[in-house]
């Protein structure tokens, strides 16, 4: 009740045009419910914008809702380094990402993101760090992901989480209603995990915040 009014009153209305197409090119697929939903990448818009991002890592973009939420709320000049393993989604993506005109902030990369991100540390200067990071993909690697991007991600940054309420299922204690697909029953006890891991990290500062699936955004402090 309460979110479709949010929806109607202060979502919808702002949301732009090509992430609004986006997500009804996306509602077709069967994984379309994976995406970004329209309050979380107001949220998100707004956070980029007010901490300055200028360059941001994603991974996860399936078919790109989050992605080009991102690249429409950074700076002309700004970079975003995006990976997914699997390409086709964003293809879906990709003629809306273009006609919104927000392609040239983009270095997409198709592979799986563990390999990518070793890279990356190897490689990348300690002034020119991200500051901002989005994870949207295998929660059972959230935990690996989050010591990496505390390497990659500078100081005052933000790492941000999705799906860290996981529908719900983090506060039942009995097994995970049967009307979820087995991959969320097997997965639910990284998440929790994982949140008790970021509640009692002394390097970042979070706030869980229940909108979409739950985000969880960090601050790195040290
Ligand atoms: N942020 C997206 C949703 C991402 S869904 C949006 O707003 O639409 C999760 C994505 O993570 C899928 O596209 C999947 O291919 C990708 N993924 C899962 N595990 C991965 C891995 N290890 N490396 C790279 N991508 C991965
Ligand atoms: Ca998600």
């Amino acid at each position: 009740m309460l979110l479709q009014y949010i929806l109607k009153t202060s979502v919808l209305p702002r949301e732009h045009e090509q992430l609004k197409e986006l997500r009804e090119a996306t509602k077709k697929h069967p994984l379309g419910p994976m995406g970004v939903p329209p309050e979380e990448g107001q949220l998100l818009s707004l956070i980029l914008k007010t901490m300055n991002a200028k360059k941001a890592l994603e991974i996860g973009v399936f078919t790109g809702y989050s992605l080009l939420t991102t690249a429409l709320a950074l700076p002309h000049d700004a970079k975003i380094t995006a990976i997914d393993m699997d390409g086709s989604y964003y293809e879906i993506g990709l003629p809306f990402i273009k006609k919104a005109g927000v392609e040239h902030k983009i270095n997409f990369i198709q592979s799986e993101a563990h390999s990518i991100l070793d890279k990356l540390i190897q490689e990348v200067k300690q002034d020119e760090l991200f500051d901002f990071a989005f994870v949207d993909a295998d929660k059972n690697n959230y935990i690996h992901y989050h010591e990496k991007l505390l390497k990659l991600v500078k100081i005052g940054g933000i790492i941000a989480y999705d799906n860290t309420l996981w529908l719900g299922t983090v506060v039942t204690e009995e097994l995970v209603d049967p009307k979820y697909p087995d991959i969320v029953g097997i997965l639910r006890d990284y998440v929790v995990k994982f949140n008790k891991f970021l509640a009692a990290d002394p390097r970042i500062e979070i706030s869980q915040v229940v909108v979409g699936d739950g985000l969880t955004i960090c601050r790195r402090v040290y």
